[in-house]
């Protein structure tokens, strides 16, 4: 270190310096104490760093070492733990489903149960009619009971925890026969193989990945068999050359030789798709009717609820799984419950579901409806005389996501973005960091925004970012 470094390291201010300045400007309690004087050794470790490198580089000008460019730092970094991390967001990507921006948005009556459940106190488990202890469980059984035609109900913190649950109360030292076709992996390492080592079920993998008997499943029943588990393929579809063997079959065998047979449903849905262009997707109800022990599904996929694992099946099944230690670690919590409670009350009324739950109303709005939408946010936008952005209407495909109808495309209107000044990339940049960010797709050195997730009332934050960033953004 030559004579010159030491000289400026002496310079660096101290962190009793900056700490008065803090306490001057009456700071010193906007954060804990500890967080403070942290933060001050980090930024007085910033500067010595700053110092160190630019002696190597030889560079001119000299670093602001004064206390009061470190305090300002400091505050710097108080006001970010000031800020809400998690935040609401504009969903202009199409995905319906979207795991990482919260899945499934809320119908009305689910906040409103939210609130008025958890402001206070409430019955979650207690019997109002008896005044002794209740089973949480019950305030969704009956609905569940009468909507799918199930004898029993149990709900779980989400679907994976209900496939973990079930597997450890019936399979754990025993084998669970599963199709080599349905060994999958969702979104976030949840694999199948991996969830059943862990609840201690022994995976006997039959078939092969395209093809898988009926004579497989058989020749695989033994005495060490907990059960046989049927997996819905969720995210993935092999096409050409397959065999797989109905649930009916799996349940007539299951029966004959007296082994429960799980059906993990992924995305239960309950009303039937077809009608809304998709391909067939079994139903909840079709797979219970067909006599199968136990169905597994998740509460925040096409159901269009809050995240929650459903388990519904037979009565003496869902006893054994709910008695269930590890039951008690993956409970349901009351606000879940509530918005669970209220969601469901939705299908009780026929069709009203394809309205009230946002969910499936964004998944079956007709093409026709989104460009209505998207024609007004383009006058809107057009409005704006933006400089730097030319804005167009487009053709484009929406997704139901969360492993939910893969492979199907849903037709939908993009309002394309093409800016003259920046790449599509920097662009998708700058909106994510709005106050209230809007995610949107970038492709073909456009920003696109699917014109099918993001509602009207949404409009003003892409107005107004957009009239932002333009604004900011000179030549
Ligand atoms: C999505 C999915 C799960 C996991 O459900 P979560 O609610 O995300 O825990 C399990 N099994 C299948 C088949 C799925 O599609």
């Amino acid at each position: 270190m030559d004579d010159r470094t030491i000289k400026t390291l002496k310079q660096l201010p101290k962190i009793d310096e900056i700490l008065l300045i803090l306490e001057r400007e009456d700071l010193a309690r906007s954060a804990p104490r500890d967080f403070i004087v942290d933060s001050c050794r980090f930024v007085v470790a910033e500067m010595r760093s700053a110092v160190m490198a630019g002696t190597k580089r030889k560079a001119g000008a000299a670093p602001d070492l004064s206390a009061e460019s470190a305090a300002q730092r400091v505050k710097e970094r108080i006001a970010r733990l000031h800020v809400p991390s998690l935040r609401r967001v504009v969903n202009a990507t199409g995905v319906i489903l979207h795991t990482n921006l919260g899945r499934a948005p809320l119908c009305e009556a689910a906040l409103e149960k939210i609130v008025e459940v958890s402001r206070g106190y409430s019955n979650v488990e207690f019997n109002l009619a008896t005044g002794k202890r209740g089973l949480r469980y019950d305030h969704v059984r009956d609905i569940l009971c009468a909507i799918t035609g199930a004898e029993d109900v149990l709900v779980v913190n989400n679907n994976a925890a209900a496939v973990l649950l079930v597997l450890n109360t019936l399979a754990a030292g025993k084998e669970a026969i599963v199709s080599r076709g349905e060994l999958i992996e969702i979104g976030g390492a949840f694999r199948i193989p991996e969830v059943m080592e862990k609840s201690g079920a022994v995976l006997r993998e039959v078939g092969t990945t395209n093809r898988t008997r009926f004579a497989d499943y058989a020749e695989a029943i033994s005495d060490q068999t907990g059960m046989i588990l049927k997996v819905h393929a969720s995210n993935f579809r092999i096409a050409g050359f397959t065999e797989e063997v109905e649930l009916t079959e799996l349940v007539e065998l299951g029966m004959k030789r007296n082994i429960a047979v799980m059906n993990d449903l992924g995305s239960g849905c309950f009303i039937d798709v077809k009608p809304y262009g998709f391909d067939r997707e079994p139903t909840v109800q079709e797979a219970l009717k067909s006599g199968v022990d136990i169905v597994t599904f998740s509460g925040d996929k096409l159901l269009g609820g809050p995240q929650a694992g459903v388990v519904l099946g037979r009565k003496e099944i869902i006893e054994k799984v709910r008695q269930n230690p590890l039951n008690r670690a993956l409970r349901i919590d009351k606000l879940t419950l509530a918005a669970l409670e209220a969601t469901m009350r939705m299908y009780l009324a026929g069709g009203d579901a394809v309205q009230a739950v946002p969910a499936i109303h964004l998944l079956t709005t007709p093409v026709a409806a989104i460009e209505k939408k998207a024609r007004k946010l383009l006058r809107i936008l057009n409005k704006l005389s933006l400089r730097h952005f030319a804005v167009s209407l487009k053709k484009g495909y929406s997704m139901a996501g969360g492993g939910s109808l893969p492979t199907q495309e849903i037709p939908t209107i993009l309002i394309g973005i093409t800016p003259r000044t920046m790449s599509a990339g920097k662009l998708g940049d700058r909106l994510r960091f709005l106050d209230v960010p809007v995610i949107a797709r970038v492709a073909d050195e456009k920003v696109l925004f699917d014109l099918r997730t993001v509602d009207e009332s949404e409009f003003v934050y892409i107005r107004e970012g957009l009239k932002e960033i333009d604004d900011r953004d000179g030549s």
